[in-house]
């Protein structure tokens, strides 16, 4: 029970990482504010809790939303001692030579402004508490181009440098602030942002659960409690020392080209050799 007594506020709790996060947080003492757009998800989530969860609508676009959502969580508790800023969605997939600005705007709001305005109106009610905890949710496309689409990209790796920023400051409040940077995750993020809905999303599911095994050294595929674990380390008494750190949990996606960890994949030098040989011949 780790979280005996604290107060956390979790966003994008409806589902996914942050549904996992909400749960193992109020399973280990937490009572926890969980805020999304997703009402029905909302409800169900804090309906299933004996009072340790409650459901806040907050679109994390909205400064005001966020603020509202922060100053209940402290009006109704005392304070808050736990933030996970971890809405979010795929953004605008234009590439970025064909990109618009209110697409690029958006997906800045969603992923970037989000994490830092929730940081700015939880700390007001965060000061003075023991161990109080900030968590970012990055990802493995803020190491480089090629895991998502590209303003999402540029935003998750904005939140690792304001993770830094936030985790320097903060230090005079006594307040930690890291991040972590999910690798392939098996949640409803791909199949919403491709669109897809009834039969094709649970097809494409389907697909993503059996191409999520596959995907990185760790042959199984990354599920929500990875995340939520990590977190919740971070969250936790045990991390006290550890501030303005990005936690990689990723089964190794970013550790290298497939070769370097999948022996049946032809490496650089393999296909190098290939042509000199081919061509002696
Ligand atoms: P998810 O299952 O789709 O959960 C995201 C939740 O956020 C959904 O309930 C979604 O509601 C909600 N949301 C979307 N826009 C919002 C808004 N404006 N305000 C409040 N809530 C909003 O996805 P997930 O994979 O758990 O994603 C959680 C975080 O992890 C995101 O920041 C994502 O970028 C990051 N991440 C995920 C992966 C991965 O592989 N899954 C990898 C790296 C990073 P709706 O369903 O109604 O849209």
């Amino acid at each position: 029970m780790r979280f005996s007594g604290k107060t956390a506020v979790v966003t994008g709790a409806a589902s996914g990482i942050g549904k996992a996060s909400v749960l193992l947080l109020a399973s280990e003492g937490a009572h926890v504010f969980a805020a999304d757009i997703d009402e029905a998800g909302g409800a169900e989530l804090a309906e299933s809790s004996n009072g340790k969860i409650t459901f806040q609508r907050c679109d994390v676009t909205s400064t005001e939303d966020i603020k509202a959502l922060m100053d209940r969580a402290a009006a109704d508790t005392g304070g808050i001692d736990i933030v996970f800023n971890n809405a979010g969605a795929g953004g605008d997939g234009a590439p970025i030579d064909e990109i618009e600005p209110e697409g690029w705007d958006l997906t800045m709001d969603l992923l970037l402004r989000s994490a830092a305005f929730g940081i700015r109106y939880a700390v007001p009610h965060m000061i003075g508490r023991a161990n109080a905890s900030i968590i970012n949710t990055s990802s493995v496309a803020a190491v480089g181009p090629g895991y998502s689409p590209n303003a999402y990209a540029v935003a998750k790796a904005g939140v690792l440098h304001l993770t830094k920023i936030a985790a320097a400051q903060l230090a005079r409040h006594q307040i930690r602030v890291n991040a972590i940077q999910p690798g392939f995750i098996n949640t409803n993020i791909f199949t919403r942002s491709l669109e897809l809905e009834g039969q094709k999303a649970e097809i494409g599911k389907q697909a993503i659960a059996a191409m999520s095994q596959q995907a990185q050294p760790v042959a199984r595929g990354g599920q929500p409690e990875d995340i939520a674990n990590a977190m919740a380390y971070l969250a936790s008494e045990e991390a006290s020392f550890v501030n303005g750190h990005s936690m990689i949990v990723d089964g190794g996606i970013t550790l290298g080209p497939r070769y370097s960890w999948d022996q049946s994949e032809p490496s650089i030098f393999d296909s190098l050799r290939a042509l000199a040989e081919a061509e002696a011949e």
